[in-house]
């Protein structure tokens, strides 16, 4: 079982009519949904570092909030000025942040920033402790105490998090 493009892998079905995308992640207690482009899943699905040479990714998460809910549109991906290693992503802030911009204008202040991503060596992701500190320190510098989301793509697996005011929320499991 994989939750990330069936696309890959031999035998698979993709393409074909009626093929069901997983993409929507939800609370234990469906309070809260995130749900995903497929246009976001399939770039995720690009960035798994399936090959002991591909070095993490990562980026930030952009879309509309529907009440509690996250409604993830578009994403950005590596810039030549991040800095990449097999298991560490430093995002430079600027060329994300302008393109966030970009579609915050474009979109008549729509589509706003909603998170982070980025990938993992590894099937099922867990946070790391940097990941951790990261997500409780960017939690506490979001607008009026906006739910910020966190995701981490792995091979097979997302995690998705929502944290808030420097603590976590809640993990978010797939709806199959
Ligand atoms: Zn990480």
């Amino acid at each position: 079982m994989g939750l990330l493009t069936p696309a890959d892998r031999p035998g698979s079905t993709a393409g074909m009519s009626g093929m069901h995308h997983l993409n929507s992640w939800t609370t234990p207690d469906h309070r809260v949904m995130a749900i995903f482009a497929e246009s976001v899943l399939i770039t995720f699905a690009r960035y798994r570092q399936l090959r002991a040479t591909d070095f993490e990714a990562g980026g930030v998460l952009l879309g509309k909030r529907r009440g509690r809910h996250f409604d993830v549109t578009h994403l950005t991906v590596p810039f030549p000025t991040d800095v990449r290693t097999r298991t560490a992503f430093n995002r430079e802030s600027s060329g994300h942040q302008s393109e966030a911009s970009a579609l915050w204008t474009s979109s008549g202040r729509e589509i706003g920033y909603l998170g982070e991503w980025h990938s993992h060596p590894e099937q099922d992701p867990s946070p790391s402790n940097i990941d951790i500190r990261q997500w409780e320190k960017a939690s506490t510098e979001m607008i009026d105490g906006l739910p910020f989301l966190a995701v981490i793509v792995g091979d097979v697996n997302l995690s998705v998090s929502i944290w808030q005011r420097g603590s976590r929320v809640d993990f978010l499991d797939s709806v199959i």
